[in-house]
């Protein structure tokens, strides 16, 4: 069986700030039924050492970044794992990257260093075929292995989020445990610090990315975030493999939330949840107004401005929105000044609402997501798994999940949204006047969210995507 160890610092169910935690809680999983043991390596915060079961010292350090620390093995939220147990780096309160102020730890350089340092000494020590690193916190692990030498595990770092990069003063180098040499452009220098995610886009074997498009974007000055030149520099070797859902908790043939269940063969059973969104949202129960959803945070990455600016546009058409979401408070305000002038037509939860982002999704027509990047996206993943109709901005993932309603589309039945480009008000405000287009013919639109149902979602296609990747990964090393 091979054998992979991930790194990574956050993981659902335990501990969750965005999606590298669905990643890396999903995978494991998922990767049993493609033949590859994935076990996972977390930072020893509260919420992971309170739920470790029947942990074992696998080794101790007696000083790993400044204080004494310990690997353990067990298990916890349902996942195999090795739990980095350092309390002076660790065992605090609060955000897991962020202390009280609401600004990064001060010491996240040697937090997260401690982990890839710990990760590439355990990959070795258990004999692991591969690792596969998350994010700039996982970065050093391919690092550390470079500068070690010898014989070493593959080496695979997914990038989930670019605009955290792990960038540090240089001065810090050979207190992360770094060679001088390291401090070099083919080494972990970057605009003259150290770049965590830098070194570890250079020495990984293998780059991936949430989405083949996004794969694609990476390598652009517009997207790139300062890594495209370096990223061009390893394009043979940046993947894109889009991320999947819990076909489970997202199931509407069970979900107990919804005012009633339904399923592609039972898709008249879904107009109840229609009227219990709109009933929740206090629109008027009117079953042909256009319905269109958010289920978003509230921010410039996510368009939702752009959204803001056409619904006079929207309202004046007849539509109506439910929109669930928190951020930015000029937009929470908007969309909260709009639903007071418009309460027939226009509701608003600001919030986080895991049910309620069920009950939206069953509900609605259309889930606006005009995102001006995505790396993947879960909610239009959701929505088409719920027979909502995404109506997406084409990037990234977004691009590479829905299929827009075009004619050529439409004629061979495998429409399942709606995409506009550029992530402008224009372009979103005539797809929103597509989308009421479509709803006059109830049969497009049924065949729409069949064709949404019956995409695969889950996290089956990735599992394999991943696992062939460590294939190759163990032959070459
Ligand atoms: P990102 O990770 O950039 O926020 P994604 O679409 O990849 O965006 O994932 C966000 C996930 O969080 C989705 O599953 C979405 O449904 C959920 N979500 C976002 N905002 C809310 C909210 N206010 N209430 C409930 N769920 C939310």
């Amino acid at each position: 069986m091979l054998s992979v160890l991930s790194i990574a610092s956050e993981a659902f169910p335990l501990v969750k700030t965005g999606g590298l935690a669905d990643v890396a809680g999903a995978l494991p999983l998922a990767l049993t039924r493609e033949g590859v043991e994935m076990r996972t390596l977390l930072p020893g915060y509260p919420a992971v050492m309170s739920k470790l079961e029947a942990a074992e010292t696998v080794h101790a350090y007696p000083a790993l970044m400044g204080g004494p620390a310990q690997v353990l093995a067990g298990r916890a939220g349902g996942l195999d794992l090795f739990v980095l147990d350092a309390p002076h780096l660790y065992q605090r309160p609060g955000n897991i990257y962020l202390g009280p102020d609401g600004r990064d730890w001060p010491d996240n350089s040697f937090r997260f260093a401690a982990l890839a340092r710990a990760g590439a000494d355990l990959a070795k020590r258990i004999a692991a075929d591969v690792v596969h690193a998350h994010d700039w916190q996982g970065a050093l692990a391919p690092v550390y292995l470079h500068y070690d030498g010898g014989t070493r595990p593959g080496t695979v770092l997914t990038l989930h989020n670019m605009a955290f990069q792990g960038h540090y003063y240089g001065d810090l180098l050979s207190a992360l445990g770094l060679p001088a040499e390291a401090m070099a452009i083919e080494g972990v220098e970057y605009f003259g610090g150290i770049g965590f995610l830098k070194g570890g886009i250079l020495f990984a074997d293998k780059v991936t990315t949430v989405s083949p498009t996004y794969a694609r974007e990476i390598l652009t000055p517009e997207f790139g975030m300062a890594l495209d030149g370096l990223l061009r520099t390893r394009a043979a070797d940046v993947e894109g493999i889009v991320n999947g859902i819990d076909d489970e908790i997202w199931n509407p043939e069970t979900d107990a939330t919804l005012a009633k269940t339904y399923s592609a063969s039972r898709l008249d059973d879904r107009v109840a949840n229609r009227a219990a969104c709109q009933a929740r949202f206090g629109l008027s129960p009117s079953p042909e107004a256009p319905l269109f959803g958010v289920v978003s945070r509230l921010t410039s990455q996510k368009g939702l401005d752009l959204l803001l600016a056409c619904m006079p546009g929207l309202v004046a058409r007849g539509g109506q929105l439910a929109l669930l979401g928190a951020g930015e408070p000029s937009l929470e305000q908007g969309f909260r000044a709009l639903a007071a002038a418009y309460p027939d037509q226009v509701g608003c939860v600001i919030g986080y609402d895991e049910t309620l982002a069920h009950r939206i999704q069953a509900g609605v027509d259309f889930l606006v997501v005009p995102s001006r990047f995505e790396p993947c996206g879960l909610t239009q993943l959701c929505a088409l798994r719920y027979g909502a109709a995404p109506l997406v901005a084409r990037v990234g993932g977004l691009a590479d999940t829905v299929i827009d309603a075009n004619e050529a589309a439409l004629t061979a039945g495998v429409a399942t949204g709606l995409q506009f480009h550029p992530p402008e008000i224009g372009a979103l405000d005539h797809a929103i006047s597509r989308a009421f287009d479509l709803c006059r013919d109830p049969m497009v639109m049924r065949r729409l969210r069949l064709n949404g149902m019956r995409a695969d979602v889950s996290w089956r296609t990735p599992a394999k995507r991943y696992a062939a990747l460590y294939q190759k990964l163990r032959m070459v090393s």
